[in-house]
């Protein structure tokens, strides 16, 4: 925990009571090194999808999508329903998984999500033809408590007060995928993992707002990393970073933002390392910059940047899920991983 939190949430509170306004920011292409959070720009999260809107969503896409399958794989601690949304069922096809908001303050990842989703229910020739030759599934919000902030412990000390990164039980759902003593997590293993068997996943979080490429002061919009953990075997180690370069290269070469090398653990509680090692499953991690909500200040990001943080999750899911449809994907030249910077200044970060 942050000693100085009370601190930075005695100053925000300060600055919006001194203010005596809820500025409205209005929305503009950013770059990387675009605005965040620091005081100036108030936090309008309510722009998200709740539960009940996202729920409405994906039912709705349900009725009236061919495509789509959406089911129920179980429930969070307070009761919400887990959803998956699936797209083809062909055995004989490669299967991918993309799973986001497993801490329930990194929200742009399920925007990002939701819109790949109705993407994928939009009947173009384009997607029908992608969806012959791959099983996409989605599972978007695992932790639909934190989420919401309907949690048994105090959300005093977050910025915003509306989204923590713990499940209600104030548990790290991504350190729960060897115990799986949350409903949250035991549900996606046994009722999506376990019964789909998928070939790919790609965890999709949200990092600290300053992150850097390398050494220079340049900002990232994302970072990268596939599994760590001595175990996983090397074909799936080398399939993940296969995942990475078909994401990164397409992030990179649309001008759309810079990516870094993510400096994450090798435990085997993080589903980036436990699916590969426990399923074989070539995973990657996907981190977008900055966070709804957070105790600390410096990990917040405001509004501003948020389309084209969506849009940057898009296109990866898109990308990539492409790429296993045509099998372009098994040509994947891995070599940039080691060339690739990792991310510095903001060194706590946490996947
Ligand atoms: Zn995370």
């Amino acid at each position: 925990m942050n000693k100085n939190k009370k601190w930075i949430k005695c100053t925000v509170s300060g600055l919006l009571i001194a203010s005596g306004i809820s500025m409205t920011v209005p929305t503009s292409p950013v770059s990387a090194d675009g605005p965040f959070y620091n005081g100036n720009e108030t936090i309008k999260n309510e722009r998200l999808h709740s539960y009940e809107e996202m729920v409405k969503l994906l039912e709705r896409l349900d009725t009236k999508s061919e495509a789509l399958s959406l089911e129920v794989y179980g429930q969070s601690v307070k009761g919400r329903d887990l959803y998956l949304a699936k797209f083809g069922n062909n055995e004989s096809n490669p299967t991918v998984l993309y799973l986001t908001q497993q801490h329930g303050n990194e929200t742009l990842t399920t925007e990002g999500a939701l819109k790949f989703i109705q993407h994928l229910t939009s009947n173009s020739k384009e997607v029908k033809e992608m969806l012959e030759n791959v099983n996409i599934l989605v599972a978007p919000r695992l932790n639909v408590d934190g989420a919401e902030g309907d949690v048994n412990f105090s959300l005093d000390d977050y910025v915003s007060g509306t989204h923590t990164r713990y499940n209600a039980n104030e548990v790290d759902l991504n350190r729960d995928h060897v115990a799986r003593e949350q409903p949250e997590t035991q549900s996606l293993h046994e009722n999506v993992l376990q019964r789909y068997s998928p070939d790919y996943m790609i965890d999709l979080h949200h990092q600290g707002a300053e992150t850097t490429l390398g050494d220079t002061d340049e900002l990232v919009s994302g970072s990268i990393l596939y599994p760590t953990n001595e175990e996983v075997d090397p074909e799936v180690v080398e399939k993940s970073k296969q995942l990475g370069a078909v994401l990164y290269n397409t992030v990179e070469s649309r001008g759309f933002g810079t990516l870094s090398k993510y400096i994450g653990g090798s435990a085997q509680t993080i589903s980036r390392n436990g699916l590969a090692v426990e399923y074989g499953i070539a995973t990657l991690l996907f981190e977008m910059r900055g966070m709804a909500d957070h105790y600390r200040e410096d990990y917040v990001l405001g509004q501003k940047s948020n389309g084209y943080l969506i849009k940057q999750a898009v296109i990866g899911m898109e990308a990539t899920a492409k790429a296993i449809a045509d099998g372009s994907i098994n040509e994947a030249d891995t070599s940039f991983w080691d060339t690739l910077p990792e991310s510095s200044y903001n060194k706590s970060e946490h996947e």
